[in-house]
C-alpha cells in the first residue's frame, strides 16, 4: 500500500494539482493499535486517535463527527478496491456480475478441512456448495462435510441444508446475515463444534474490549461454561443458559462484537446438539 501510494506520487496522480486538473487529493496509510474491536468503525477512529480501540456510543455517526470530530467516511477494502473498475467499466458491466439486488464479487475465505483452502474472488450468489466443493475442492481425506462456520467468528455454524444457500446479501435466509467478511470455515465429520465453539468464545473473552459490562461479563462467563461442557462438567442447564447469557448480550451490549456472540452460540447448539449433549452430563 506505501508502495502504491508512493508510486501515485511520482507519477502526479496524488497530491497538489493532480494532472493540473485544479485538483488535490492526498493519500496517507496509518496504523492503528489493532485489535478486533477495532473493526468497529468508531473503535477504529478512537484507535487512529491514538486512544485505547473502544467503541463510541452512536449517534453522532462518523459521517457527522468522526475522525478528530470531524466529518468521516469509512468503508472497507473490498467495498473501495470496486470503486475503479466500476468509474472505468461502469455501473451496467458492475451489475452483470452477481445477483439484481447483491451485484459485483465477494471475496471468500475458505479455510478449514477443504482440499484447496485459500481466498477466492466469486459472483455474488454463488452457492456455499460451490464454495466449498468447487473453489475448495472438497473435503480433505475424502471425508464428509459436517459444518460450516459462515461470516468469521461471529457467524453463525450451518449443516448440509445450507448448502445450495446463495451466498449474497439478498439471500432471505439467515445466512445473509453472516455473508460479513466471506469466511467459510469447513468442518469435516471428525470435527467437533464444541472444540470449535470453545475457540470462538475464547476469541471473544480476550478481545472484548470491557467497556461495556454485559459484553466484559458475558465473554467470561460464555467462556467459562464451554470450558465446563468441554470438559465434561456441564450439564443440558449450562447449555441453556450459554443462549440466555448470548441473548442478553445481544439485547444490551454496546457494539457488535457482544451483540453479535449470539449467532455462533445459538447456531451450534442448535444445529449440533449432538455434539454438546454427548458431553453434558
Ligand atoms: S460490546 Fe464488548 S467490545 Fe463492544 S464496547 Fe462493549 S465491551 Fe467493548
Amino acid at each position: 500500500m506505501r508502495k502504491a501510494i508512493a508510486d501515485a506520487y511520482r507519477c502526479g496522480l496524488l497530491g497538489l494539482n493532480i494532472l493540473d486538473s485544479g485538483f488535490s487529493f492526498d493519500l496517507e496509510v496509518k496504523e492503528g493499535a489493532g485489535g478486533y474491536v477495532c473493526g468497529d468503525e468508531t473503535a477504529l477512529m478512537e484507535s487512529l486517535e491514538g486512544k485505547r480501540g473502544e467503541p463510541r456510543i452512536k449517534p453522532p455517526y462518523p459521517t457527522v463527527v468522526g475522525l478528530f470530530g470531524k466529518p468521516t467516511v469509512i468503508n472497507n477494502v473490498e467495498t473501495l478496491a470496486n470503486v475503479p473498475s466500476i468509474i472505468a467499466k461502469g455501473a451496467d458491466w458492475f451489475r452483470t456480475l452477481g445477483t439484481e439486488k447483491s451485484p459485483g464479487t465477494k471475496i471468500f475465505t475458505i479455510l478449514g478441512d477443504v482440499q484447496f483452502p485459500g481466498a477466492v474472488e466469486a459472483p455474488m450468489g454463488t452457492s456455499l456448495a460451490e464454495i466449498i466443493f468447487g473453489y475448495g475442492g472438497g473435503i480433505r481425506g475424502g471425508r464428509k462435510f459436517k459444518a460450516a462456520l459462515l461470516g468469521g467468528a461471529a457467524g453463525i455454524y450451518v449443516t448440509d441444508t445450507a448448502l445450495p444457500a446463495k451466498m449474497d446479501f439478498d439471500c432471505p435466509s439467515v445466512y445473509a446475515a453472516t455473508l460479513g467478511s466471506g469466511a467459510v470455515l469447513v468442518m469435516s465429520e471428525e470435527a467437533s463444534v464444541v472444540e470449535s465453539l470453545y475457540a470462538v468464545l475464547r476469541f471473544f473473552e480476550h478481545e472484548s474490549c470491557g467497556q461495556c459490562v454485559p459484553c466484559r461479563a458475558g465473554t467470561k462467563s460464555l467462556f467459562d461454561l464451554i470450558k465446563k461442557v468441554r470438559a465434561r462438567q456441564g450439564a443440558r442447564e449450562d447449555l441453556d443458559r450459554m443462549i440466555k447469557v448470548s441473548e442478553v448480550l445481544w439485547s444490551t451490549s454496546l457494539c457488535p462484537l457482544g451483540q453479535s456472540l449470539i449467532m455462533p452460540v445459538k447456531s451450534a447448539i442448535e444445529n449440533f446438539p449432538d455434539d454438546f449433549l454427548s458431553k453434558a452430563q
